[in-house]
This record gives C-alpha cells, sequence and structure tokens, in this order.
C-alpha cells in the first residue's frame, strides 16, 4: 500500500553525511526542512547540496523548503551562560541591557519595544513555555516579574506573551537576506514565521519573486493574529503549517490540537496544502520507537486530512533520523487504513466550480470513487490539477506525469500524488498513450487489464491547460 501521507524532516547535525540521507530517502522522506534559525548560508547551501546529490543517487524527486527565522524574540546572553530561576522570586527584562550582562536578577532582551506591547498581570513564557513569568510593573525599558515558574534559563532562549500581542514584523532583514538566499538556491518552499495577517504573507511572495524565486509560500501559524486572520493567511498563502511550537505556548496547549483539527479542515476546504508540525515523535530523538501518545497523534493528523506531517529535533539531531522516518511512514500507513467513508463522497457535490483544470480534476475523482480504477494519471505543468484532486478523499494514487522538475519537487507535498518524471511528445497521441501505459507498466504502478483515468490538455499541448478526462485499459505493448 502506498502511503499518502507526506513527511517532512528537518535536517541538521545528524543528518549531515550522505549516507544518512539516503538512509532517510529510503525511510520515506518527502520534502527536507532548512532551519533558518540555525546555521549560515554555507550551510543551507552545503545541506541542500548534499541533499539534491543523496536524492538522485535513490532516483527520487525530494522536494526542499527553506524555513524563515521570522521574529522570534529571545533573550540575550548571561555572564554565566545560565542561570536558576526559583518560584516568588523576582527576574527583569531590559532591552537596553548590555548583550552579555545578565545574571540572576535580569537579562537583556533583543526587542527593542517589549516594554510598549506588554502591561502589568500579562504572563510571559521562555523556553517553549518551561518558564513562567508574571509582569510585576514597568519602569522605562525595564519590565519587572515574579517567576511563577522556575528553572534554568540559558542564553538567547525564546520569549512568547500568553495570549499573543507582541508588535514585531514578521519579516526582519535577516528573513529578507534569507529570501534572497531561497531564491539563489531555487527552493521548492519558503516557510515564513510568525505571520499575523495575509499581508505578511503577500510580502514575502512578492521579495520571493522580485529575488527570482518560484517557491510555493508556506505559511506557518503560530500567532494568536493568525488564527484570528486565517481567512486571508489561508487565501495568500499556497501551505499552511500548524507550527504547533510557538502556537501552543501563545494559546496554551489545552486548546491546540482543537485549533489544528480546525486549520486543517479550513486549508483543505480552501484547496491549499497544510503541513501539522513540531513534536509528533519527539522521544525518538532518543529512543528508538515512538511513544503511544506519538503514535496517536501522528495518526489523528492523517486521519484529519493533513497532507504532510513534519519532524524537526527528531531528524536535525536525533539519535535515530532514519528509523524515525520509517516509524513515521509506517504510523501514516497504518492511520490511512481508516480513512472516512470515501467512496460516496458528497463534499463538493453542490459546489459551481470556476475553473476548466479544476471541473476536470473534479470529474475524474468522482469518477475514479465509483468505479474500479487502479489509478489516476495527470499530465501536468504546475501540478494544479494534482492538488484539485488531492483535495478530495479518495484511496486511489494520483501520479503526477511531468516533465519539470520544479513540479516534481512541489507535489512531494501533496497528499496521495506521486510525481512521475515524463517526457511530453505533444505530436503523437497515439503513442503519448502508449508511453504513458508503458510507463505506469515498467514502474509496476498497474497490471495489464487495470482501468486507469488519464487528464490533460487537448488544446495547446498536451500538459498545461488541462481540459479532458479519458478512461484507458491497459494492455501491454508486446
Ligand atoms: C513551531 O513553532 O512549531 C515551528 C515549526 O517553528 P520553529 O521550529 O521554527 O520554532
Amino acid at each position: 500500500m502506498l502511503r499518502r501521507t507526506k513527511i517532512v524532516a528537518t535536517l541538521g547535525p545528524a543528518s549531515d553525511d550522505k549516507e544518512t540521507l539516503c538512509d532517510m530517502i529510503n525511510a520515506g522522506l518527502d520534502v527536507a526542512r532548512l532551519n533558518f534559525s540555525h546555521g549560515d548560508a554555507a550551510d543551507h547551501i552545503r545541506r541542500a547540496d548534499l541533499l539534491r546529490s543523496a536524492a538522485e543517487s535513490c532516483g527520487r524527486e525530494v522536494g526542499i523548503m527553506g524555513d524563515l527565522q521570522g521574529p522570534k524574540i529571545r533573550i540575550r546572553r548571561f555572564k554565566e551562560h545560565s542561570v536558576s530561576l526559583v518560584d516568588g522570586e523576582r527576574f527583569f527584562l531590559d532591552s537596553t541591557l548590555d548583550l552579555m550582562d545578565g545574571d540572576q536578577d535580569g537579562v537583556g532582551v533583543a526587542l527593542d519595544s517589549l516594554h510598549e506591547d506588554v502591561s502589568p498581570g500579562d504572563i510571559l513564557l521562555l523556553n517553549d513555555g518551561m518558564i513562567t513569568l508574571e509582569i510585576v510593573s514597568i519602569d522605562g525599558t525595564r519590565i519587572h516579574t515574579t517567576v511563577i515558574n522556575g528553572g534554568i534559563l540559558s542564553d538567547h532562549k525564546g520569549i512568547n506573551l500568553k495570549g499573543g500581542g507582541l508588535s514585531a514584523p514578521a519579516l526582519t532583514e535577516i528573513d529578507k537576506q534569507n529570501i534572497r538566499l531561497a531564491a539563489e538556491m531555487n527552493l521548492d518552499f519558503l516557510a515564513v514565521s510568525f505571520v499575523r495577517n495575509g499581508e505578511d504573507v503577500e510580502e514575502a511572495r512578492r521579495l520571493l519573486k522580485e529575488a527570482g524565486g518560484n517557491g510555493l509560500i508556506v505559511a506557518k501559524v503560530e500567532r494568536v493574529e493568525a488564527v484570528e486572520n486565517i481567512n486571508s493567511i489561508i487565501e495568500a498563502s499556497d501551505v499552511i503549517m500548524v507550527a504547533r511550537g510557538d502556537l501552543g505556548v501563545e494559546i496554551g496547549y489545552a486548546e491546540l490540537i482543537g485549533i489544528q483539527k480546525k486549520l486543517i479542515r479550513k486549508t483543505r476546504k480552501a484547496h491549499k496544502i497544510v503541513i501539522t508540525a513540531t513534536q509528533m515523535m519527539e522521544s525518538m530523538i532518543q529512543n528508538p520507537i515512538p511513544t503511544r501518545a506519538e503514535v496517536s497523534d501522528v495518526s489523528n493528523a492523517v486521519i484529519d486530512g493533513t497532507d504532510a506531517v513534519m519532524l524537526s529535533g527528531e531528524t536535525a539531531m536525533g539519535a535515530y533520523p532514519a528509523g524515525t522516518i520509517a516509524a513515521m511512514a509506517e504510523v501514516c500507513v497504518g492511520a490511512e487504513k481508516f480513512p472516512q467513508p470515501i467512496s460516496q463522497t458528497s463534499h463538493r457535490m453542490q459546489d459551481h466550480f470556476g475553473l476548466v483544470d479544476e471541473a476536470i480534476a473534479m470529474a475524474t475523482m468522482y469518477t475514479a470513487n465509483h468505479m474500479s480504477v487502479k489509478a489516476i494519471i495527470a499530465l501536468t505543468e504546475s501540478g494544479s490539477t494534482t492538488r484539485w484532486m488531492s483535495r478530495i478523499r479518495s484511496d486511489i494514487p494520483i501520479y503526477a506525469f511531468t516533465p519539470y522538475v520544479s513540479t516534481s519537487r512541489r507535489v512531494a507535498m501533496y497528499r496521495g500524488v506521486y510525481p512521475v518524471q515524463f517526457e511530453i511528445d505533444g505530436e503523437n497521441p497515439r503513442s503519448l498513450y502508449r508511453d504513458i501505459v508503458d510507463t505506469l507498466l515498467a514502474n509496476k504502478l498497474v497490471e495489464e487489464g487495470d482501468f486507469a483515468l488519464l487528464t490533460k490538455g487537448e488544446l495547446n499541448g498536451v500538459s498545461g491547460s488541462t481540459n479532458s478526462m479519458s478512461v484507458i485499459k491497459i494492455t501491454s505493448s508486446s
């Protein structure tokens, strides 16, 4: 059984050699993530080159996603690199404190306007919510707090304001440099952190385009404001990431999964792609098998219809990068055995379709789910027909036949869609059908006697401008 849910995995020191990357690809890696919060341009270029070379050795197209750091607000440094905060004690944050002057009494903070964004009574969460501070008073740039939940606090840990409301814009100067880098590296996806609304996403898209990039834009939903403005964000984005790390800190973990389910549903309904991210297999940073809670978490995201599940520390710095992907792939396949009722889907039955390729894609999925079809083949330029198709639940594989490597790497993120490199001979329709069937047979994707559905454009060549669907019976050429 082919796995339909895709796997995004973060590259890092644990996956910095070709052998490990090949193992990860063979275990099921579909899209690799470069985290621009760590390392410099040279590290990202080296990792992308290594990944592309490993993918070529394995004969697979793997997408690459650059993930911008965004305005993650961090404390500055301590003279001794860390302090131990005790419940009930006082601690201050001050944006004017010297860079490395932190001590037991307080520490610098890398957001000049923090004191203007907060009020007494507000809760600040540090180190992914491990440490909680309640603001007592504000004196100029100095924010005085009481430690509610103490612990070890070390250099550069992140800060979130419970309930959201920090004014930092989504794109920093470093992000703008990294957008140019993403364009130069020809990355397939660009993830934008801490977006507040659709305009933030549009600005990132404009900057990427200006720099010559054509990757799909991934909006990371990790702020309270992003949940509030989700409609404009989905409209402006190609892909939504439920970035549960920061989102869980800002909104509190109790409501996180309800919001995740809502985001998956809304994104699919808008015909966009959705990734569920962070701490999905966290214990596998140290352990060779996942906990039952992690298995349940991944399974639920799959059953809810996420396109992709994402790994972070597990593959960037964990002990079992390939083993974690293999375990995640197994869980996805296990969960996909229990789909919602698919063959009688009534999704979009009352809709009016605005585009020709959308209408053909919907007709194809209706046909596929109501007759015995082994494969759906779309001759596609941009992959958009397969995106429409993949929004409809089905257990039939959708093969994106395309001559373009960039399209192959992009559809690697779409649920139930598999790229097939295919040079299209638009001159001779008879040999085109034969070539398609031979490719399917050679890759053991169908057997003689099976039915398959084919979509293509009849007017301008045969891929792009999709306007036809045909039913083909598989016969061998000999
Ligand atoms: C997250 O917060 O869940 C996330 C994916 O972002 P990052 O890993 O960049 O903090």
